[in-house]
């Protein structure tokens, strides 16, 4: 158990991909296949540093996102799973998720994953239209969701997720609604849904800059998500974060440690971590993570910190306040516990922000009672309004 009492939770970074695609500001890197091995060879030691720096941790999720985690076989999983199962107490019951690009998977990959330990499939689906994959330049198509959907049942994962996005230029809302039909079709247990955003550095960002693509009309995208709540919601998923849908008990257990603020570690290039009441980032080029960790010395930092921790920094009591409402508004159903901010802080939420909740609360952006404090329909929509403020 962690200094909370809660399991840890344990991300780890694969920051590889085929191709890069148009919209994606993530720590990914294209054309390093001669680096995997190394690689798989240097988060391993960072496994060890880290369960080194404080034995014993209980963790009850793991998740592998990327990047491609693809690119890994189910041999180097299963000495990855190794390492984390020597390093720390696994709880037999944990969440051990993959990302998983669909045109990738055959039902032997997912079937070897599942034998390493595996219970749970997020695959990137996106879009059903392939004028719109092929503008994102996905490598995959419609098809192939359908085959990576069905091996990973054959393979006998019942947990999986699609990911798909919204707000896309030129998306009609008869595409959207083609893409949402198509995705429950497929019977996922979970769904994210993420509005497009241009990240800069992006090819997308540069297209709209230079008026090549019309830029996202968030208007649109927020009748998308309108139609999208109805849908999901008739088919029996009920919505528990702002951008995520399950059917009951299908939640996924990562992620609600990130948005209850409890203790997660993250290992690989560019994963964040925060436990101990520090957060900090892993250093971001592979090439120098491979080299840093070849090189460490064998006496383990000081915990949360590993030899290729980039930036640490402890963070203030008022600073942890923020994050905790930031990410507990996300929480559709929960939002914030009053009693459990009071307790964690030793002041209500109410004396510590309440100028800015009182305001959206008197918008009807925000639901204030006696135990909790929780976001509206309305405010799901101008969520980051809401949420510059606090900041
Ligand atoms: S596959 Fe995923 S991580 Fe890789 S470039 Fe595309 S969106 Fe980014």
């Amino acid at each position: 158990m962690t200094s909370t009492g809660n399991p840890l939770a344990i991300y780890l970074h694969i920051p590889f991909c085929h191709i890069k695609c148009t919209y994606c500001a993530f720590n990914t890197y294209t054309n390093l296949d001669h680096l995997v091995e190394p690689f798989v060879r240097a988060l391993i030691r960072e496994i060890e540093f880290s369960a080194a720096s404080k034995p014993g941790q209980h963790a009850g999720t793991v998740f592998f996102g990327g990047g491609t985690p693809t690119v890994l076989s189910p041999e180097q999983y299963a000495r990855i799973m190794n390492a984390l199962r020597r390093g720390f107490y696994l709880q037999d019951d944990a969440e051990v998720s993959l990302e998983v690009n669909p045109s990738d998977v055959t039902q032997a990959y997912l079937t070897a994953l599942r034998d390493v330990g595996f219970t749970r499939i997020s695959i990137g689906m996106q879009s059903a239209i392939e004028s719109e994959l092929r503008m994102f330049n996905r490598r995959h198509d419609n098809d192939s969701v359908v085959r990576a959907v069905s091996a990973a049942r054959r393979a006998g994962f019942d947990n999986l997720n699609l990911d798909v996005i919204y707000g896309i230029p030129h998306q009609t809302l008869d595409n959207w609604d083609a893409t949402l039909r198509q995705m429950l079709a497929l019977k996922p247990d979970h769904v994210s849904l993420y509005a497009l955003t241009l990240e800069d550095e992006t090819s997308m960002k540069a297209w709209v800059e230079k008026g090549r693509l019309p830029a996202p009309d968030d208007d649109l995208a927020a009748d998308m998500y309108d139609m999208a709540t109805d849908q999901l919601g008739g088919a029996g998923y009920g919505q528990y974060e702002i951008s995520n849908w399950a059917k009951p008990g299908r939640e996924c257990r990562h992620n609600l440690q990130y948005w209850r603020s409890l203790p997660y570690i993250g290992l690989g290039p560019g994963a964040h971590g925060f436990a101990d009441g520090v957060r900090y980032s892993v250093i971001l080029s592979p090439h120098r993570y491979i080299k840093t960790l070849e090189e460490a010395s064998e006496s383990p930092g000081v915990y949360p910190r590993t030899p290729v921790t980039a930036e640490a920094t402890l963070l203030r009591p008022a600073d942890e306040m923020v994050e905790v409402l930031l990410m507990g508004l996300r929480l559709t159903q929960e939002g914030i516990h009053r009693e459990t901010f009071r307790q964690r802080f030793g002041v209500d939420v109410l004396e510590a922000h309440g100028d800015v909740i009182r305001k959206y609360a008197d918008h009807g952006l925000l639901h204030v009672d006696d135990s909790y404090v929780r976001i509206t329909h309305a405010g799901r929509l101008l969520s980051s309004m809401i949420f510059r403020e606090l900041v």
